[in-house]
């Protein structure tokens, strides 16, 4: 199914990479969102992001202020001019913040991962033209992210926006939330026009790893950043490892190396032609691989051999394996290829021995 969409970019913000939404991960207290949205709007952001309601893996954390937070960022809104944007996870959230003004809404990680949520939300939100960014489910489901989009395409609204915030781990050695780029790149794949927006706080759950992390999605050619920004980050009252203060986000954004999209010059078209006829002499050796391997099956078929010989695959997969780490290839990378070409001769073995 093909996602009908439009643009997520409100009037006066500039297509350009990156597009920044930028804030608390919570709103606090008035004088915290307002000290922290009136530092970035200085720093010439233009989209403001603050949790009010939270959802908490444990009772007893921080919840959120609620709805009295919808005020403050109301007031953000008068007076720095920026937009404001925040989570809803359920539909009496979308109507509260639709009464509130908000132009942006999010949903979060945990509530992408429950399709009854999502629809109640799609349904709350049905005859209204609001941008909503979707995160990742925590779990790695590219399914079921693009199931949440199409609940709320379906509702009608087509400004749509995929958030990658990363995917839950049990191993949180470096990142909060394992990035797993894989995922965002096949959203990209399977559905081009897409925005895809970086969460680099809650993939790296720490600050020193914002900047990297940001980098990175630049150089994927993502479009935009949310990160977490407060006043005093220490202090904060959720999140308060991994947000950084305006004046911090303004020197990364700054240094961030933004590459050209371009698809194709001279020189690239040069080498691609070198590999593509890399792949055209891989396909063929292939193809012979196999029709020895063919050969091999009616071998053993009129000696009444078995298919499969576990100390000849051991082989094959240890043999390559080191032959690839030695051409500077990783082992693990040349085994799995070794195993998908045994898989198809063991197959196309199989159709021999059943003819
Ligand atoms: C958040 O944005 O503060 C948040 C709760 O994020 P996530 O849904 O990605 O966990
Ligand atoms: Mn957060």
């Amino acid at each position: 199914m093909e996602l009908e969409l439009e643009s997520i970019l409100l009037p006066g913000i500039e297509e350009k990479r990156p597009l920044v939404i930028a804030g608390p991960c919570s709103a606090e207290t008035e004088e915290q969102v307002m000290d922290t949205a009136r530092q970035l709007a200085a720093k010439g952001m233009k989209i403001f992001r603050a949790g009010i309601w939270k959802p908490r893996t444990k009772p007893g954390g921080f919840e959120g202020v609620g709805v009295e937070g919808l005020a403050w960022l109301k007031e953000v809104k008068k007076e720095t001019g920026m937009y404001v944007s925040t989570e809803v996870a359920t539909a009496k959230h979308v109507y509260e913040c639709l009464k509130a003004g908000i132009d942006i809404l999010w949903v979060g990680a945990r509530t992408t991962a429950n399709p009854f949520a999502v629809q109640e939300i799609a349904d709350a939100l049905k005859g209204v033209d609001i941008p909503v960014l979707v995160k990742n489910p925590v779990n790695p489901d590219l399914e079921l992210w693009i199931g949440a989009m199409e609940r709320i395409n379906n509702a009608g609204l087509k400004r749509l926006g995929a958030i990658h915030r990363g995917f839950s781990s049990y191993d949180k050695k470096l990142y909060r939330n394992l990035p797993q780029w894989h995922i965002p790149i096949e959203l990209r794949r399977r559905i081009p026009n897409l925005p895809i927006i970086c969460d680099p706080s809650h993939i790296g759950g720490k600050r020193e790893l914002v900047a990297p992390l940001c980098q990175q999605a630049m150089d994927l050619g993502f479009n935009g950043l949310i990160v977490e920004s407060h006043c005093n980050p220490d202090c904060a009252w959720s999140d308060a490892a991994q947000q950084v203060t305006p004046d911090v986000l303004d020197y990364i954004l700054n240094l961030l190396v933004i590459r050209k999209e371009t698809q194709s010059t001279e020189n690239l078209s040069e080498l691609r032609k070198q590999i593509d006829e890399c792949d055209n002499n891989l396909i063929q050796e292939l193809a012979k691989r196999m029709r020895i391997a063919r050969e091999i099956g009616t071998y053993k078929k009129e000696h009444d051999m078995t298919i499969l010989q576990t100390g000849r695959y051991n082989e094959i997969l240890e043999k390559r394996g080191s032959q690839g780490s030695l051409c500077g290839m990783d082992s693990e990378f040349i085994k799995k290829v070794f195993e998908a070409i045994h898989e198809e001769s063991v197959r196309q073995q199989m159709e021999i021995i059943n003819k």
